[in-house]
């Protein structure tokens, strides 16, 4: 047991007036402002927030050459299994060190998300909380399946085709089997993909999401057209990604039925300053900026992430989606420039709405500085509402990494002693 003292909260919802401690106990924090003893850690007024969690997250995409992908030619998410969960070791490593304790996948190759969260959990390797995500599910000739068939192309760990409800049921349960906690479709294009056809039929994809349901997993899709994503919305799918399409209608239906929505538009903006950008995509991406506030306003649950590894270093100097140290903690500030968004709001989407979306309604909490919940936390030195570029910047501010109440990173100033529950195994990582 032990008590971070003197501490600025932000709880994943408000900064709080004041100063506060926080105990931790094993994996969870189990007092706020209540004398349990223990040994204390003085954070000097420093602020203590839930460990940032990104919502739409491939660890095994590092050299995803999207410019290749428009041309139907090889990509980089052909590679081994072996190189592609190496991705996936590297990755977890740059999202503690970013600040994030925690990712949702949003379609990973091989099991790679479900055998990550299995190493974690051995203690293998430090790394994020994890909700393990599915191959990508689709559809024969989808726009996945569309490249040139007497050539040979194929992704075989991470495109998965079905047709019909009873081929999908059957994916949809294998997938499962291997640790998928969230499924993954692609009913429709948009948002980097031309085709706006359907992909999946209406059947096909409420098969999908009912036998999900039926065996506690989520389902997110893939989706940009207005008419899919409320068609979406109403067979009960618990993430919209990009959504490039969502209008006031889709805000109302999403507030109603609590669906989240990952707006995912720093890929949208590389796009457009790099030209790869299709007809009307500028519109959209006015659009969406605009409906984020309203979205917010209506109760919407917006999550942060992107799709990170999506395009390389070779393009951009500072590619913005290369998976580095801090990239991720840039979205808190793009966001924040939207008028009508207040930065508390923003921060939430990457920490208590996140924590809601990772762990879904009956397996704890996370993602919020409350007692109970697991102590997934950091601590930043400065206010991250006030600035929130900080959160970009972790060499520079990000002080320590608490994952499951073990301090994995620890770059506080010296204390004449550490509590003796720290890992030193775990430590060493990151030294
Ligand atoms: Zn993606």
């Amino acid at each position: 047991m032990y008590s971070l003292t003197n501490a600025r909260l932000f709880d994943g919802t408000r900064m709080l007036p004041r100063t506060h401690s926080v105990t931790i106990d094993g994996n969870s924090i189990i007092a706020i402002d209540a004398a349990v003893g223990g040994e204390t850690i003085d954070l000097g007024g420093m602020t203590l927030m839930p460990g940032m969690i990104s919502c739409h997250f491939h660890a095994d995409f590092l050299l995803f050459k999207l410019e290749k992908y428009f041309a139907g030619e090889q990509v980089g998410k052909e590679m081994p299994p072996g190189v592609l969960m190496a991705m996936g070791v590297r990755q977890c490593g740059v999202l503690l060190e970013s600040g994030f304790t925690g990712y949702i996948g949003a379609s990973a190759s091989n099991n790679i998300d479900a055998s990550l969260k299995i190493a974690i959990a051995e203690g293998v390797i430090p790394g994020p909380r994890i909700r393990a995500c599915s191959r990508a599910v689709g559809t024969t000739a989808d726009f996945n399946d569309s490249k040139k068939w007497w050539q040979v192309f194929t992704q075989p760990g991470l495109d998965i085709r079905a047709d019909g409800p009873e081929e999908i049921r059957k994916v949809v349960r294998e997938e499962i089997r291997c640790g998928a906690e969230t499924i993954k479709i692609f009913p429709g294009g948009g948002h980097g993909i031309p085709s706006q056809l359907r992909n999946m039929s209406r059947e096909e994809m409420e098969m999908v999401v009912r036998t999900a349901h039926e065996r506690g997993a989520k389902v997110r899709a893939h989706i940009g057209h207005k008419d899919l994503i409320l068609e979406c919305i109403e067979m009960g799918l618990d993430i919209i990604d990009h959504g490039d399409g969502v209008d006031e209608e889709c805000i109302d239906a999403m507030a109603k039925a609590g669906t989240y929505w990952v707006p995912s538009q720093v890929y949208s903006k590389v796009a457009l300053e790099l030209g790869w950008a299709h007809p009307g995509d500028d519109h959209l991406y006015q659009k969406v900026r605009r409906m984020l506030p309203i979205a917010q306003k209506a109760g919407v649950k917006i999550l942060i992430g992107d799709d990170y590894g999506g395009v390389t270093r070779d393009f951009l100097p500072d590619d913005p989606l290369d998976h580095q140290i801090g990239n991720y903690g840039r979205e808190f500030a793009f966001y924040g420039e939207i008028e009508g968004l207040d930065p508390s709001d923003i921060l939430s989407w990457g920490t208590k709405n996140a924590g809601e979306a990772l762990l879904g309604e009956d397996n704890g909490k996370v993602g919020v500085v409350e007692t109970g919940a697991f102590a997934d936390l950091i601590v930043v030195d400065g206010d991250p509402l006030a600035d929130m570029s900080i959160l970009a910047k972790p060499q520079e501010h990000l002080k320590a990494v608490i994952r499951d109440g073990m301090m994995v990173i620890d770059r506080m100033p010296s204390q004449e002693k550490r509590p003796s529950n720290f890992s030193r195994r775990r430590q060493a990582f990151f030294a």
